[in-house]
Protein backbone atom coordinates (compact mmCIF):
# COMPACT_ATOMS: atom_id res chain seq x y z
CA UNK A 1 0.00 0.00 0.00
CA UNK A 2 1.24 3.49 -0.86
CA UNK A 3 0.62 5.84 2.47
CA UNK A 4 -0.05 9.38 1.74
CA UNK A 5 0.51 9.86 6.02
CA UNK A 6 1.97 7.26 8.11
CA UNK A 7 1.84 7.77 11.83
CA UNK A 8 3.91 5.50 14.30
CA UNK A 9 3.63 5.21 17.96
CA UNK A 10 3.56 8.90 18.03
CA UNK A 11 2.87 10.77 21.21
CA UNK A 12 3.30 14.40 21.87
CA UNK A 13 3.02 15.68 24.87
CA UNK A 14 2.93 19.12 26.50
CA UNK A 15 4.10 19.55 30.12
CA UNK A 16 2.60 16.85 32.28
CA UNK A 17 -0.77 16.78 29.32
CA UNK A 18 -0.18 14.27 26.82
CA UNK A 19 -2.10 15.51 24.19
CA UNK A 20 -1.62 11.95 21.97
CA UNK A 21 -0.84 9.09 23.15
CA UNK A 22 0.97 6.16 20.67
CA UNK A 23 -0.82 6.76 17.94
CA UNK A 24 -0.92 4.46 14.77
CA UNK A 25 -2.33 5.13 11.77
CA UNK A 26 -1.73 4.90 8.26
CA UNK A 27 -3.97 7.09 5.48
CA UNK A 28 -3.39 5.42 2.32
CA UNK A 29 -2.82 8.02 -1.21
CA UNK A 30 -5.67 9.44 -3.02
CA UNK A 31 -8.32 8.41 0.33
CA UNK A 32 -10.56 10.82 2.31
CA UNK A 33 -9.91 10.13 6.01
CA UNK A 34 -12.22 11.94 8.55
CA UNK A 35 -11.31 12.41 12.09
CA UNK A 36 -13.46 13.01 14.82
CA UNK A 37 -13.35 13.45 18.18
CA UNK A 38 -14.71 15.81 21.06
CA UNK A 39 -13.11 19.21 22.32
CA UNK A 40 -9.51 18.92 23.57
CA UNK A 41 -9.18 15.20 22.34
CA UNK A 42 -5.82 16.03 20.22
CA UNK A 43 -6.84 16.56 16.68
CA UNK A 44 -5.59 19.82 16.01
CA UNK A 45 -2.70 18.80 17.74
CA UNK A 46 -2.16 15.28 15.34
CA UNK A 47 -2.93 18.09 12.13
CA UNK A 48 -0.26 20.57 13.23
CA UNK A 49 1.98 17.30 13.65
CA UNK A 50 1.60 16.18 10.32
CA UNK A 51 2.03 19.88 8.85
CA UNK A 52 5.52 20.14 10.21
CA UNK A 53 4.23 22.65 12.60
CA UNK A 54 5.25 20.82 15.70
CA UNK A 55 7.03 17.70 16.67
CA UNK A 56 6.30 14.73 17.74
CA UNK A 57 7.93 14.09 21.47
CA UNK A 58 8.20 10.15 20.68
CA UNK A 59 7.34 8.12 17.48
CA UNK A 60 7.78 8.74 13.77
CA UNK A 61 5.23 10.62 10.85
CA UNK A 62 6.16 10.38 7.43
CA UNK A 63 4.26 12.30 4.80
CA UNK A 64 4.45 10.85 0.99
CA UNK A 65 7.11 9.01 2.33
CA UNK A 66 9.07 11.84 3.74
CA UNK A 67 10.22 11.66 7.54
CA UNK A 68 8.35 15.04 9.33
CA UNK A 69 11.80 15.91 11.41
CA UNK A 70 14.34 15.41 8.36
CA UNK A 71 13.14 17.06 5.94
CA UNK A 72 9.71 19.28 6.71
CA UNK A 73 10.74 22.00 3.97
CA UNK A 74 9.51 19.32 1.29
CA UNK A 75 6.89 18.54 3.17
CA UNK A 76 5.31 21.75 3.11
CA UNK A 77 5.55 22.45 -0.22
CA UNK A 78 3.19 19.59 -1.14
CA UNK A 79 0.82 19.71 1.52
CA UNK A 80 -2.07 22.21 2.04
CA UNK A 81 -3.52 23.18 5.52
CA UNK A 82 -6.38 24.86 6.18
CA UNK A 83 -6.37 25.79 9.92
CA UNK A 84 -8.04 27.68 12.75
CA UNK A 85 -5.93 30.62 11.79
CA UNK A 86 -6.47 31.72 8.12
CA UNK A 87 -2.90 32.36 7.73
CA UNK A 88 -3.58 35.09 5.44
CA UNK A 89 -2.45 39.04 5.66
CA UNK A 90 -5.23 41.48 6.43
CA UNK A 91 -3.49 44.55 4.83
CA UNK A 92 -3.31 42.99 1.28
CA UNK A 93 -6.34 42.38 -1.18
CA UNK A 94 -7.60 39.15 -1.73
CA UNK A 95 -5.42 39.13 -4.88
CA UNK A 96 -2.57 39.56 -3.41
CA UNK A 97 -2.73 37.54 -0.42
CA UNK A 98 -2.59 34.73 -3.41
CA UNK A 99 -0.03 36.28 -4.94
CA UNK A 100 1.96 36.47 -2.25
CA UNK A 101 1.39 32.27 -1.26
CA UNK A 102 2.12 31.44 -5.35
CA UNK A 103 5.42 33.48 -5.43
CA UNK A 104 6.42 31.78 -2.22
CA UNK A 105 5.81 28.21 -3.94
CA UNK A 106 7.56 29.67 -6.93
CA UNK A 107 3.81 28.71 -8.99
CA UNK A 108 4.35 29.13 -12.71
CA UNK A 109 1.58 30.98 -14.66
CA UNK A 110 0.58 32.48 -11.46
CA UNK A 111 -1.87 35.04 -12.61
CA UNK A 112 -4.09 32.39 -14.71
CA UNK A 113 -4.44 30.29 -11.20
CA UNK A 114 -5.00 33.05 -9.34
CA UNK A 115 -8.02 33.93 -11.57
CA UNK A 116 -8.93 29.92 -11.74
CA UNK A 117 -8.83 30.05 -8.06
CA UNK A 118 -10.90 33.04 -7.43
CA UNK A 119 -13.71 31.96 -9.60
CA UNK A 120 -13.92 28.16 -7.62
CA UNK A 121 -14.02 29.87 -4.00
CA UNK A 122 -16.59 32.53 -5.49
CA UNK A 123 -14.53 35.69 -4.64
CA UNK A 124 -13.45 37.09 -8.42
CA UNK A 125 -15.88 39.98 -7.30
CA UNK A 126 -13.76 41.26 -4.37
CA UNK A 127 -10.39 39.94 -5.17
CA UNK A 128 -9.43 44.21 -5.54
CA UNK A 129 -10.55 44.44 -1.65
CA UNK A 130 -8.49 44.41 1.07
CA UNK A 131 -9.38 41.55 3.30
CA UNK A 132 -9.63 43.30 6.92
CA UNK A 133 -12.94 43.96 5.97
CA UNK A 134 -13.87 40.56 4.61
CA UNK A 135 -16.62 38.48 6.38
CA UNK A 136 -15.26 35.55 8.49
CA UNK A 137 -16.66 33.43 5.78
CA UNK A 138 -15.10 35.02 3.05
CA UNK A 139 -11.89 35.08 4.99
CA UNK A 140 -12.59 31.35 5.14
CA UNK A 141 -12.89 31.00 1.20
CA UNK A 142 -9.77 33.06 0.68
CA UNK A 143 -8.00 30.45 3.14
CA UNK A 144 -9.20 27.57 0.94
CA UNK A 145 -8.26 29.09 -2.21
CA UNK A 146 -4.48 29.86 -0.53
CA UNK A 147 -4.56 25.97 0.78
CA UNK A 148 -4.91 24.88 -2.25
CA UNK A 149 -3.41 27.38 -4.75
CA UNK A 150 -0.02 25.06 -5.16
CA UNK A 151 -2.45 22.11 -5.85
CA UNK A 152 -0.78 20.38 -3.03
CA UNK A 153 -0.80 16.24 -3.11
CA UNK A 154 -2.08 16.31 0.53
CA UNK A 155 -4.50 18.71 1.73
CA UNK A 156 -4.98 19.04 6.06
CA UNK A 157 -8.28 20.49 6.75
CA UNK A 158 -9.42 21.67 10.49
CA UNK A 159 -12.83 22.14 10.55
CA UNK A 160 -12.83 23.79 7.58
CA UNK A 161 -16.64 24.14 7.20
CA UNK A 162 -16.72 26.68 9.81
CA UNK A 163 -18.25 29.85 9.15
CA UNK A 164 -18.75 28.89 5.87
CA UNK A 165 -22.83 29.46 4.11
CA UNK A 166 -24.50 26.75 2.40
CA UNK A 167 -23.07 27.71 -1.18
CA UNK A 168 -19.63 27.85 0.38
CA UNK A 169 -19.97 24.76 1.82
CA UNK A 170 -20.86 22.58 -1.08
CA UNK A 171 -18.27 24.77 -3.19
CA UNK A 172 -15.59 22.90 -0.13
CA UNK A 173 -17.32 19.66 -0.62
CA UNK A 174 -16.88 19.37 -4.31
CA UNK A 175 -13.18 20.99 -4.04
CA UNK A 176 -12.57 18.32 -1.62
CA UNK A 177 -14.26 14.97 -4.15
CA UNK A 178 -12.32 16.58 -7.26
CA UNK A 179 -9.35 16.55 -5.63
CA UNK A 180 -10.01 12.99 -4.41
CA UNK A 181 -10.61 12.02 -8.18
CA UNK A 182 -7.23 13.48 -8.92
CA UNK A 183 -5.34 11.01 -6.43
CA UNK A 184 -4.44 13.56 -3.56
CA UNK A 185 -5.23 12.73 -0.02
CA UNK A 186 -7.55 14.66 2.11
CA UNK A 187 -7.44 14.50 6.16
CA UNK A 188 -10.61 15.78 7.84
CA UNK A 189 -11.00 16.68 11.15
CA UNK A 190 -14.45 17.97 12.03
CA UNK A 191 -17.32 17.59 14.63
CA UNK A 192 -19.88 16.82 11.83
CA UNK A 193 -20.23 13.23 11.55
CA UNK A 194 -22.85 13.06 8.70
CA UNK A 195 -20.57 14.93 6.95
CA UNK A 196 -17.68 13.20 6.99
CA UNK A 197 -19.33 10.00 6.71
CA UNK A 198 -20.45 11.47 3.55
CA UNK A 199 -17.24 12.24 2.47
CA UNK A 200 -14.81 9.90 4.02
CA UNK A 201 -13.47 6.92 2.96
CA UNK A 202 -11.93 5.86 6.51
CA UNK A 203 -12.66 7.26 9.74
CA UNK A 204 -11.28 7.38 13.07
CA UNK A 205 -12.59 8.12 16.46
CA UNK A 206 -9.45 10.09 18.44
CA UNK A 207 -10.01 10.16 22.23
CA UNK A 208 -8.35 11.74 24.85
CA UNK A 209 -4.96 11.52 22.77
CA UNK A 210 -6.20 7.71 21.71
CA UNK A 211 -7.05 6.84 18.54
CA UNK A 212 -10.04 4.28 19.94
CA UNK A 213 -11.82 3.42 16.53
CA UNK A 214 -10.63 3.30 12.70
CA UNK A 215 -12.32 1.72 9.87
CA UNK A 216 -14.09 2.42 6.19
CA UNK A 217 -16.70 4.34 6.38
CA UNK A 218 -18.48 2.49 3.30
CA UNK A 219 -20.04 -0.14 5.71
CA UNK A 220 -21.52 2.33 8.44
CA UNK A 221 -24.47 4.76 8.48
CA UNK A 222 -25.02 7.61 9.98
CA UNK A 223 -26.67 6.57 12.99
CA UNK A 224 -24.61 3.65 13.56
CA UNK A 225 -21.66 6.13 14.07
CA UNK A 226 -23.41 8.46 15.83
CA UNK A 227 -23.74 5.16 17.88
CA UNK A 228 -20.31 4.48 17.89
CA UNK A 229 -19.05 7.81 18.68
CA UNK A 230 -20.99 8.22 21.83
CA UNK A 231 -19.91 4.54 22.95
CA UNK A 232 -16.32 5.55 22.31
CA UNK A 233 -16.03 9.05 23.54
CA UNK A 234 -17.85 7.98 27.25
CA UNK A 235 -16.13 7.15 29.93
P1 LIG B 1 -11.09 20.98 19.61
O1 LIG B 1 -12.15 20.07 19.08
O2 LIG B 1 -11.58 21.74 20.81
O3 LIG B 1 -10.47 21.88 18.59
P2 LIG B 1 -8.77 19.16 19.61
O4 LIG B 1 -9.20 17.74 19.54
O5 LIG B 1 -8.30 19.78 18.36
O6 LIG B 1 -9.93 20.03 20.27
P3 LIG B 1 -6.18 19.88 20.67
O7 LIG B 1 -6.24 21.33 20.33
O8 LIG B 1 -5.33 19.02 19.85
O9 LIG B 1 -7.65 19.26 20.75
O10 LIG B 1 -5.73 19.76 22.20
C1 LIG B 1 -5.46 18.50 22.81
C2 LIG B 1 -4.89 18.74 24.20
O11 LIG B 1 -3.59 19.29 24.10
C3 LIG B 1 -5.71 19.72 25.06
O12 LIG B 1 -5.68 19.26 26.38
C4 LIG B 1 -4.94 21.02 24.92
O13 LIG B 1 -5.09 21.82 26.05
C5 LIG B 1 -3.51 20.51 24.79
N1 LIG B 1 -2.66 21.43 24.01
C6 LIG B 1 -2.72 21.63 22.68
N2 LIG B 1 -1.78 22.51 22.27
C7 LIG B 1 -1.11 22.87 23.40
C8 LIG B 1 -0.02 23.75 23.66
N3 LIG B 1 0.58 24.43 22.66
N4 LIG B 1 0.40 23.86 24.93
C9 LIG B 1 -0.18 23.17 25.93
N5 LIG B 1 -1.21 22.32 25.74
C10 LIG B 1 -1.68 22.18 24.50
Amino acid sequence: MNAAIDIQNTTRRFGHITALQDINLTVPTGCVFALFGPNGAGKTTLLRLIATLSKPSSGDIWVNGINTRRNPHEIRKNIGFISHQTMLYDDLTARENLAFYGRMYGLQNLNIRIEEILLTVGLKNRQRDRIHKFSRGMKQRLAIARAILHHPSTLLLDEPFTGLDTSAQSVLSSIITGLKAEGRTIFLVTHDLARGLALADRFGILFQGQLVHEASSKDIGESELQTLYETKTTL
